[in-house]
């Protein structure tokens, strides 16, 4: 069974049932064995003792009262509140702290201490800066949260009518407020391929100059309306390197929060060798050996993409002879 990437969280019981049981909902969320999971303008609630692993701070329903202040009614209309699902029987909501300034102090008593937790040592942080170390359950719960909240952001008045919308179905839609217009909006994920192109023995790599310097990763890209999977690895492959493609095999999925992508990733098969960087897209780009890769020790001149990615993913299974895709499954 392959070990799933970053993010993902496949025990997870998303309860999709229950959204739509207002009563139930708005009891779980009074419920005292209810958790929350804060949000504040797309940062995530953690606490790093020192030495130790950055963990998630999850807020118990009793702990929040002062916090929440409005009724749960108004908050889950809102989009303030949202239903996550439910782990070990404890029903796990995302909580938007983005309206209050500075929501730490709002937190620090009682809400911190009634969680048994010392206020001087969380913070809210960037997933992203705190993802690789931390435990994947509890990773994939705040990019869920995180994921949520920006969605809900971003979508508080209607695409056709510009009419303010509300939240229903415990955060999962957003119905238009105008009567006649009535359209339902829920959460999306934007695709994106990514993908490891290889010709053997070499695997072609490339920067962009927003990476930490000497990273090359994977080459990735949006998929395109009309346009299937296979077609969007082959385009983007020629677009930024010139190079053709010929067989694309799947190999896994990774949510990818930051801020709304689902990264699919495949493995490319390379029909030629002669690479013709796009310098509007990339910084460079270049074919590097299995064993090269196998014996270099990151450094500024060369790093490997960071450990939560699905990129890293691809070419740890690609160097170590792990390649699962759906050709090797047999499909
Ligand atoms: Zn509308």
């Amino acid at each position: 069974m392959r070990t799933p990437n970053f993010y993902s969280h496949p025990g997870f019981e998303r309860a999709g049932l229950r959204r739509r049981d207002t009563g139930w909902i708005v009891e779980r969320v009074a419920d005292p064995g209810s958790l929350f999971v804060p949000v504040w303008r797309n940062q995530n609630l953690v606490i790093e003792l020192q030495g130790g692993e950055p963990r998630a701070v999850v807020l118990e329903s009793g702990s929040i009262t002062a916090v929440l202040g409005t009724s749960a009614e108004q908050r889950l209309s809102a989009g303030e509140v949202v239903f996550l699902g439910v782990i070990e029987e404890r029903a796990h909501f995302a909580l938007d702290l983005s309206p209050i300034e500075a929501p730490l102090e709002m937190l620090h008593s009682p809400a911190l201490a009634a969680s048994g937790i010392e206020a001087a040592t969380v913070r809210f942080a960037d997933l992203r800066q705190v993802g690789p170390r931390i435990d994947r359950r509890e990773g994939a719960l705040l990019a869920l949260a995180r994921a949520m909240m920006f969605w809900h952001s971003r979508h508080r008045f209607c695409g056709l009518c510009g009419t303010p919308t509300r939240s229903e179905e415990a955060g999962h839609m957003r119905r238009c407020t105008n009567p006649d217009c009535n359209t339902m909006h829920f959460p999306r994920t934007d695709p994106a391929v990514i993908m490891l192109v290889t010709d053997g023995e070499r695997a072609l790599m490339g920067r962009s100059k927003n990476f930490v310097p000497g990273m090359y990763s994977t080459l990735a890209g949006f998929v395109e309306p009309g346009e299937s999977l296979e077609d969007a690895v082959a385009r983007e492959v020629r677009e930024e390197t010139g190079i053709e493609v010929g067989a694309v095999h799947y190999h896994s999925s990774q949510p990818w929060p930051f801020p709304a992508n689902i990264m699919l990733g495949f493995y490319a098969e390379a029909l030629t060798s002669e690479i013709t960087v796009d310098y509007g897209e990339l910084e460079d780009a270049r074919w590097y050996g299995r064993d090269w890769l196998l014996s270099h020790v990151d450094d500024d001149s060369f790093r490997l993409p960071r450990l939560d990615s699905i990129a890293r993913r691809l070419i740890e299974d690609w160097l170590h002879g792990r390649i699962e895709t759906d050709r090797t499954r047999g499909r």
